[in-house]
């Protein structure tokens, strides 16, 4: 009901004096304070004429303070950090590898200074910002040059547009893959301008496949490593060298996709076996694509490594210019290439390969020791117990090769008609944490994997806040 003496909304001049409002405009600026006052009183203009709302609802304490959770709201990063407890180290969704100490300080010093970026310090003339990193790619590849562009996905472009452009390329059909995202090989192939000429079968293709294929319009033959699937059962495929040998028969390159692109052979830490850069080229691929924040464990790039004459060949590609990337990643790139040089450090040195190496032991050790707390916090409708799981790579690195992890496992108590709600409400409360914690659903059950919970402190430090609505 509204009163007889009509209620009035506090001028904006009388806001921006009283007391309540001036912490705010000290902290967020006068011009944002204004802008928020603005919209405030526009929004309540409607209840205070229709009187559903009452004084006590527009006094200026109360305005300030529904202003002040908006700005700072509004102040709050959009980029914000997460735990990654979904099981998946490098997950494209949250950013992939976590740099080393020693790239994080590399990418300080090239945001805060001037620096060499294409300027060759020795001569004083104009340097090619590839030779920065084309010295370590070479020690660590055996390959004669280097490109680097904005993902993996561009250097694919990149080099087919290159190489390929107005001529066929051969490929296995099965190697016609598409990854997450949109990226699929077919559709690179044709906006690189290159005719897709498939080859063989899904399961099988044999090298007698290729040859038939080779013609005047060839122009180049691809290999792509099937990161996120694999065939298995009664499948054939040429080996890169005998794939090699028959494209330089023809006198045409042979590109390999490798996608993750291993420098070292990871199976000396217990990892998954996958190809390596080096291996490929001494098998005789021409030039090798691979991802800098997978398995190399450094910024997102794209590095396209190979025969000299055929790398010149890219760098000339005016694409090469609108894929190229940035001082703070050729910065990064160069320092986490840097520590592969002293391979038996690089455990200890390397974030992305230290946590895919964690013990199963340790991380079990961590979630029995997690167990009691979160088990507390939860209360009694949740049965919270420390078990073993399985988590994996990510970033389409073997994709069946499972990491034996340990994880929190939470279990709601209740009938099965409100399992899925409870789950899903406890997801949405670790979620809205301070730093939001990421796990996964499945089996009736909400899994935080513990294999990336390195700073432990810190998620018990916000344990308190959460609240499961029901
Ligand atoms: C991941 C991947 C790509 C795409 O690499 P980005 O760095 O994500 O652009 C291309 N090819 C293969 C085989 C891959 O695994």
């Amino acid at each position: 009901m509204s009163s007889s003496v009509a209620l009035r909304l506090p001028s904006i001049d009388g806001l921006l004096r009283h007391p309540a409002c001036a912490p705010l405009a000290e902290r967020y600026g006068r011009d944002s304070l204004l802008t928020g006052l603005r919209q405030l009183l526009d929004e309540l203009r409607p209840g205070v004429l229709s009187g559903q709302l009452a004084a006590v609802e527009i006094g200026p304490e109360v305005l300030a303070g529904r202003v002040g959770e908006r700005l700072a709201q509004q102040q709050r990063s959009q980029v914000r950090r997460v735990f990654n407890l979904t099981g998946t180290v490098l997950h494209t969704n949250l950013g992939r590898a976590l740099l080393p100490e020693e790239a994080i300080e590399a990418v300080q010093m090239a945001a805060r200074y001037p620096l060499n970026l294409e300027f060759d310090l020795a001569s004083g003339k104009r340097g090619d910002r590839d030779d920065l990193i084309e010295g370590l790619i070479r020690e660590l590849t055996g390959a004669e040059a280097v490109t680097v562009v904005n993902n993996n996905a561009a250097a694919v472009l990149l080099t087919l547009n290159s190489l390929g452009a107005r001529k066929e390329g051969i490929i296995s059909r099965g190697e016609l893959i598409e990854i997450g995202g949109a990226f699929r090989i077919p559709d690179i192939m044709a906006r690189a301008g290159v005719r897709l000429h498939e080859v063989g079968t899904t399961n099988r293709t044999h090298a007698r496949d290729y040859q038939a294929a080779i013609g005047p319009r060839s122009g180049l033959i691809m290999r792509v490593h099937a990161s996120n699937y694999s065939i298995e059962g009664f499948t054939a495929r040429v080996p890169t060298a005998e794939l090699a040998e028959l494209a330089h028969a023809h006198g045409l390159p042979l590109l390999e996709d490798l996608g993750s692109g291993s420098l070292l052979d990871l199976t000396r830490w217990g990892l998954p076996a996958e190809p390596t850069v080096r291996q490929a080229l001494l098998d005789g691929a021409d030039i090798v694509t691979f991802s800098g924040d997978k398995l190399l464990g450094g910024p997102q790039a794209g590095l396209i490594v190979g025969r000299r004459e055929l790398i010149a060949k890219i760098k000339k590609n005016p694409l090469k210019r609108a894929l190229r990337v940035d001082k703070l990643t050729l910065a990064a790139l160069e320092a986490v290439l840097g520590l592969y040089r002293d391979p038996d450090r690089l455990v200890e040195r390397l974030p992305s390969l230290r946590l895919l190496t964690r013990p199963q032991a340790e991380i079990h050790a961590q979630a029995v020791r997690l167990q009691p707390l979160l088990a507390d916090v939860l209360g009694e409708v949740w049965q919270v117990s420390a078990v073993e799981a399985l988590g994996m790579i990510g970033s389409g690195s073997q994709p069946v090769a499972r990491l034996p992890s340990a994880a929190l496992c939470c279990r709601p108590q209740v009938s099965k008609r409100w399992r899925g709600r409870y789950l899903l409400n406890l997801e949405a409360a670790l979620r809205g944490l301070p730093i939001p914690v990421l796990g996964r659903i499945g089996d009736d059950a909400l899994w935080l994997d513990l294999r990336q919970l390195d700073d432990e402190p810190g998620w018990l430090a916000q344990l308190a806040q959460l609240q499961v609505d029901r």
